[in-house]
């Protein structure tokens, strides 16, 4: 098959790559339906994450079972399937405490741009819809590997509530769902930090109520004004740069909570003006398996359609062609069909 390679920066290609089998008897193999270029791959193509070898890409999937190993359980060959980025077995006292993506038995996914995929620990990784899904819901059951499931996670980590005031720190597509969950969760307000027209109106439709446009000292500067001086309840910190860390921080209200889901980047808290803030912080690469179940039966049922945040379709074949419509903002996010 021909998958995504990353060979350096700004250098993506799709090329030949071994078929993926079962190795161990805890493997599935699945066909991808959909695929599709992920904020967090932007660091290593844009050089800030360097690498040393040409790595294959992609960690976002849903699709067809295909094969799975002699102990696999809990889903078959047919089924159509998500599963989350991070592998997890679902067993385990970090699993059975909700944080699946620091399973013990934790692997990262990659290789996931590409026609077919080996999942290991499918039993505990992967959750198969009742029934095949209509292909019109397949780019938002696709969200749920990680999009979706980060900005869920984001608005959990914040503590957002019925009547919360959020405000969401970034525009990509983790924190336009941030948005929507928020807004699912039952925030009564919501402010987008967004400079970006047709973000601001898709943030608008998953639920945000205001905008700021301002960033740094502006962009808090808003918050609190819109906010009688205090500040946000909630702020969910969807970027991972200083910048958007302490404006998230600094738009938080005393006692408030401040998630963080953003892959940090060159981030460093000063512990004396955090002692003083005296928010709440909670973050990390998001369990996105918790989820899962929960996040696939409102697509399912037609009460969310996350789905909408791609806005550029694309051939796997085009791979090279996403990414750079991602880096440059030409698109928000890229699906990519096999
Ligand atoms: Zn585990």
């Amino acid at each position: 098959m021909r998958g995504a390679v990353l060979y350096g920066p700004r250098d993506v290609r799709f090329e030949e790559l071994e078929d993926p089998k079962i190795i161990e008897p805890t493997d599935a193999v699945i066909r991808m339906a959909a695929t599709c270029v992920c904020g967090s791959d932007l660091w290593p193509y844009r050089g800030l994450q360097p690498i040393n070898r040409p790595t294959p890409m992609g960690h976002e999937y849903c699709g067809f079972v295909e094969e799975v190993g002699s102990a696999v359980r809990s889903v078959k060959p047919g089924q159509f399937v998500v599963g989350s980025f991070a592998t997890s077995d679902n067993t385990c006292p970090n699993c059975q405490y909700g944080y699946q993506s620091s399973c013990v038995r934790r692997e990262f996914m990659t290789r996931a741009q590409a026609p077919w995929l080996r999942v290991p620990l499918a039993d505990g990784t992967l959750v198969p819809t009742p029934g095949v899904p209509s292909t019109d819901l397949v780019p938002s059951l696709l969200t749920t590997s990680d999009v979706l499931g980060t900005g869920w996670f984001a608005a959990d980590a914040a503590n957002v509530k019925p009547g919360s005031t959020v405000v969401v720190v970034g525009d990509g597509a983790v924190g336009l769902l941030g948005v929507l969950s928020a807004k699912q969760m039952g925030a009564e307000r919501i402010i987008a930090m967004s400079r970006h027209e047709s973000r601001q109106k898709l943030a608008r439709e998953f639920g945000a109520t205001d905008i700021a446009s301002e960033r740094g000292d502006k962009g808090v500067a808003h918050i609190k004004e819109l906010t009688t001086g205090i500040g946000a309840d909630s702020a969910l910190e969807c970027v991972g740069t200083q910048e958007s860390m302490l404006q998230a921080i600094q738009s938080t209200r005393p006692g408030g909570y401040v998630s963080y889901v953003g892959v940090p980047h060159g981030v460093e808290l000063n512990g004396e003006q955090l002692f003083f803030t005296h928010v709440h912080l909670h973050g990390g690469p998001a369990p996105v398996r918790r989820y899962l179940p929960g996040l696939i039966a409102l697509v399912l049922n037609g009460k969310i359609n996350p789905g909408k945040v791609f806005d550029l379709v694309l051939p796997l074949d085009q791979v090279a062609e996403g990414y750079r419509a991602m880096d440059v903002r030409r698109a928000i996010k890229v699906l990519l069909q096999p």
